[in-house]
């Protein structure tokens, strides 16, 4: 018999919505996707970011955030014996704004809070770690990737340390557009670092199976996910859905890429 996965692969911890003005999709129209997959749960877990400069919005403005806490708790309680509909956000760091953030994070009663980074301050203004955008890329290397790499973890340590967070997304999708890019010794020993502090503030690790899609495997990659595993991190299974059918992508392959002979 195998072993069951150590994540619920019947609740999908990451959603987003047309709000966040990159992605499409209504609340509701999530909601029926997750019930006809047969998902007994979903989060929708929609940007937060604060003071970035970058010249496309791809998070909610402030008008937002009312709609969506009050059209979730609406869907919430429609379809209460059907599924259970969380609300949370997914938070993006900006160490400029660390106080803005943590403020903001009490509007609402959220669920969930996700910890991520994307937006690199550089020279008065930021780039996209994670877009696949030329002049991201391009800025990000003459920075150079590796102390690139070095920042986005250490950003990460200090959100850990100065925010309440539930769950660590996409931990390693610093490397998403780079994918000859290996981490270097000191990036291991900043990710054991991490790990630890979650394991410290019972912080979950979402495998974010966006990643089935990019590089067929999710983020973070095995090794990391084995560490979480062995030190008890609890972990939550997260399609990053910008659109309804993305609802529990690959969730089907999460328990055989799980099992503990294939987590080598
Ligand atoms: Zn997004
Ligand atoms: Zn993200």
């Amino acid at each position: 018999m195998p072993e069951p996965p150590p994540v619920n692969v019947k609740a999908d911890g990451h959603i987003h919505t047309r709000m966040c003005n990159h992605a499409r999709g209504t609340m509701q129209q999530y909601v029926e996707s997750a019930l006809a997959l047969g998902l007994h749960q979903i989060t929708f877990l929609e940007h937060l970011e604060i003071g970035i400069r970058y010249d496309h919005r791809t998070w909610l403005r402030d008008e937002d955030f009312d709609v969506f806490f009050c059209e979730g708790k609406k869907l919430a309680e429609k379809y209460r014996d059907q599924i259970l509909i969380r609300l949370g956000l997914e938070v993006g760091l900006n160490l400029q704004a660390m106080d803005a953030i943590r403020q903001r994070l009490t509007d609402y009663p959220w669920d969930t809070i996700g910890l991520s980074y994307h937006f690199y301050y550089h020279n008065g203004r930021h780039y996209n770690m994670v877009s696949r955008r030329h002049e991201n890329l391009a800025a990000l290397a003459e920075i150079g990737q590796d102390s690139v790499i070095s920042d986005y973890f250490a950003g990460l340590i200090h959100g850990l340390q100065s925010l309440p967070s539930s769950v660590v997304c996409h931990l390693d999708a610093v490397l998403r557009h780079l994918p000859h890019r290996r981490f270097n010794q000191s990036h291991w020993l900043q990710i054991d670092t991490l790990l630890a502090l979650m394991n410290e503030k019972g912080t979950a690790l979402e495998v974010n199976t966006s990643g089935f899609a990019i590089r067929n495997e999710p983020y973070p990659c095995k090794r990391i996910i084995r560490s979480a595993i062995a030190s008890g991190i609890p972990l939550v299974a997260g399609s990053d859905a910008h659109r309804p059918e993305d609802v529990g992508r690959f969730f089907d392959r999460l328990p055989q890429w799980l099992q503990p002979e294939s987590v080598t």
